[in-house]
């Protein structure tokens, strides 16, 4: 799940203003909840074909949770109804898993979340059914890599515009465009906790990051116009224009040494 760039950061309780900064302790957790919703996000993925239901997919999302002894992180957070936001195609973020069968070629965003001793770990993948286009991989090519681009940018002393200019500048010169109304974000015992972390923006502004800091860096990549709308279901968010949109997430661990991905198996 991705930050919104106003309200809903807000009500979750943190102040306005300062990240948490995690102890090593602390990181144990994360890395755990990291494994467990990388492992989830792989299980759903496995039974990615023709003819799911969104809803099968979330729920062996929330069983491969489970058996692991985390909790899902979204499930009810703000209301939302789902393990999983599952988004398709044209839809961005915040997709409620349901009765939609998946088709041949669909761009299947999977973002997912699990608590371990009541910290939170966020991710989202994307991915295609079946055989996919050329174009669909290239979409999915530049967004993974500009994640990762964020990702070392996300070292002690640069600044929050540094890690949001790093996929910018990936991405711009391709043609597609970035969301801006959702952004990333900071993540502890909160699911979103500040900094926001937009995807876009000017080197050196921004908070300095700090070793403790822990940040949901995630790039939302239009294949059309950086617009979005929100479907009357209150939750999905799908791109004005129609357009592909792509989603890649990781929670990371800014450390001494370097940024450290936690959401790996
Ligand atoms: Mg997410
Ligand atoms: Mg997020």
């Amino acid at each position: 799940m991705n930050g919104e760039s106003t309200p809903r950061i807000a009500a979750s309780g943190n102040p306005a203003s300062g990240a948490t900064l995690k102890s090593s302790r602390d990181l144990e957790s994360m890395r755990e909840a990291g494994r467990i919703v990388a492992f989830a996000v792989r299980k759903a993925f496995e039974a990615l074909e023709q003819g799911i239901a969104t809803r099968e997919l979330d729920d062996i999302a929330r069983r491969a949770i489970e058996l692991e002894g985390a909790k899902p992180g979204f499930l009810g957070l703000y209301g939302f109804p789902a393990t999983a936001c599952i988004s398709i195609n044209e839809e961005i973020v915040h997709g409620i898993p349901g009765d939609r069968v998946v088709q041949m070629g669909d761009l299947v965003t999977l973002d997912c979340g699990a608590i371990v001793d009541g910290y939170n770990s966020d991710y989202a993948v994307t991915q295609v059914a079946g055989s996919s286009s050329s174009e669909k991989n290239y979409l999915i090519d530049i967004t993974l890599e500009s994640l990762e681009m964020g990702i070392k940018a996300a070292r002690p002393g640069n600044r929050v515009g540094d890690i949001s200019n790093a996929i910018e500048s990936h991405v711009l010169p391709k043609s597609y465009e970035l969301v801006r109304e959702y952004v990333g974000h900071g993540i502890g015992k909160d699911l979103h906790e500040p900094p926001q972390i937009p995807n876009f923006g000017p080197v050196g502004h921004g908070l300095e990051l700090r070793a403790g800091m822990v940040l949901a860096i995630e790039p939302m990549v239009n294949a059309g116009g950086w617009k979005t709308r929100m479907l009357d279901d209150g939750w999905t968010v799908v791109t004005e224009d129609g357009a592909l949109s792509c989603h890649f997430e990781h929670t990371v661990a800014i450390t001494e040494d370097g940024p450290i991905v936690l959401t790996v198996e």
